[in-house]
């Protein structure tokens, strides 16, 4: 089972990573974080992660800093 690490103190809310996940598991979340917009969440209620690091390499601010596999 793949999963990821999200440090939702460093996420400015840019939401690429939304649309980098293959498996659409990264979701807006209902909580505000620096820039005053929602932070992201992970959300794999099925263990559908790859593992593939698609999110992590596509963050800017490094919030998604380790996958594991
Ligand atoms: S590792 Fe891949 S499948 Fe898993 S959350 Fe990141 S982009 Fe999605
Ligand atoms: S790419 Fe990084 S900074 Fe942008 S929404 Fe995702 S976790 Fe937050």
């Amino acid at each position: 089972m793949a999963y990821i690490v999200l440090d939702k103190a460093k996420c400015k809310s840019c939401y690429l990573c939304i649309d980098a996940c293959p498996k659409n598991l990264i979701v807006k979340s209902n909580e505000t974080g620096s820039t005053g917009n929602f932070v992201v969440d992970f959300k794999d209620e099925d263990n559908e992660c790859l593992g593939c690091k698609c999110c992590a390499l596509t963050c800017p601010d490094l919030a998604i800093t380790e996958v594991y596999k």
